[in-house]
């Protein structure tokens, strides 16, 4: 493990144990939903149908009590309702973009604080959830990365995420078959490969086909970087890969993304080459932030071309979003849209991102929360 995922307590249960009352049961693998059944005094021959119908519930028909669950027998609802929960998240403020951007604001059962974000697009839209509260990588343009790092989000609390979605946008199932939120993007708060375990047991349950049953081509995983852990990622969880590059020289990208002085740009390229489910239908997107001289430059462009060259790869240009006391500019438009062209002259596709969602802070790199820092030793006590 590297020593970024070593500062982060493995506070995989913080959900579970703090939860308002019992144990929460978003998130838990089925093994653990039976042994909880089994405990609960549900004999051994019925667990597996028993979790097969909780399965259902929660993550099919995305229920939010226990008394919903008609077929599970007035007995057993009573003592779940007594010794377990299925509560998501907490919303503590929702914000409303003019473009339909919808941020939210959630508090966890912990107190700590995480942001997720809606982004609605023509018939369906994008949810962008969060992995860890606050980020230890501290980019030098990214608004987060001003947080203190907390600590990585539970299974449970990441997942929580997307079913609170779900309710707040009514998008459980229905008969016209029709979703809001189509695609799920790794993007939100935190390393998402930095808390690999949690992040791959909540999209495993988000893929899994007796449930919410989303694809993996409409999941989006987004790193900086961190080579170790994306050949695992690629392998096991075989959703889309995004890379967040932003420069194309170790000089330049050692300054806004720290981790690069630990995976470099060349050994980054070469594990995007080696990324398993990476072909021509399924591209490896390259965000780039576009920053006023800093890595705007038609020389910039031509490099990134001769990097990417090969790479079943797509490109988005992110127009820079401003924060308070952020140490960038964005580049102007021309300066993004040559950038753009000498891309898609060398058969790249590159869009220009439209920042969304800027007028209440939910764009790219204008997430944070007011949590602080909590001593370990404090959690621990509580
Ligand atoms: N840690 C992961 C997940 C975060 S994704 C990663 O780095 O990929 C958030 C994306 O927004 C990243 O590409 C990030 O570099 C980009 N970003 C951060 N701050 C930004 C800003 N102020 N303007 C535009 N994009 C930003």
């Amino acid at each position: 493990m590297s020593t970024l995922a070593e500062t982060i307590p493995a506070d995989t249960d913080a959900n579970a144990k703090s939860g308002g009352h019992g144990l929460n049961l978003i998130g838990l693998p089925r093994a653990a939903l039976s042994e909880t059944l089994s405990r609960l005094g549900v004999p051994t021959r019925q667990c597996k149908m028993r979790v097969g119908q909780l399965w259902r519930w929660m993550y099919n028909r995305g229920v939010t009590s226990f008394d919903e669950m008609s077929d599970l027998g007035k007995e057993l609802r009573q003592r779940l309702n007594e010794g377990c929960n299925i509560e998501r998240p907490a919303i503590t403020t929702t914000l409303n973009s003019t473009d339909g951007t919808i941020k939210w604001l959630l508090r966890l059962a912990d107190g700590n604080e995480v942001e997720m974000v809606y982004i609605p697009d023509l018939d369906h839209g994008a949810l962008c959830i969060s992995s860890q509260v606050g980020c230890t990588l501290n980019c030098d343009f990214c608004h987060t990365g001003t947080m203190p790092l907390v600590r990585n989000l539970t299974a449970g609390e990441i997942l929580g995420q997307f079913m609170l979605a779900r309710d707040c946008l009514d998008d459980w199932p229905n008969p016209d078959g029709h979703r809001k939120i189509s695609t799920i993007v790794m993007m939100g708060m935190g390393e998402p490969l930095l808390n690999y375990d949690n992040v791959s047991q909540a999209l495993n349950i988000i893929m899994d086909s007796d449930g919410i049953a989303l694809s993996r081509r409409s999941i989006t995983l987004s790193t900086a970087g961190l080579v170790p852990a994306m050949e695992r990622c690629g392998r096991e969880l075989r959703v889309n890969l995004a890379v967040s590059l932003h420069a194309v020289t170790d000089k330049v990208r050692d300054q806004l993304v720290p981790l690069n002085r630990k995976h470099p740009i060349a050994e980054l390229i070469q594990a995007c080459r080696d990324y398993p489910s990476a072909n021509n239908s399924r591209r490896i997107t390259f965000e780039y932030v576009m920053l006023q001289e800093v890595n705007d430059s038609l020389e910039d462009a031509n490099e990134l071309v001769r990097l990417l060259r090969g790479l079943p790869a797509k490109i988005n240009l992110i127009p820079f979003n401003p924060w308070p006391g952020a140490p960038y500019q964005c580049s102007s438009n021309n300066r993004i849209h040559r950038f753009a062209s000498i891309l898609n002259d060398a058969g790249f596709s590159a869009p220009i991102r439209a920042p969304r969602g800027r007028d209440i802070m939910a764009a790219c790199g204008q997430l944070k929360s007011a949590s602080e820092k909590i001593p370990a030793s404090r959690r621990k006590n509580s």
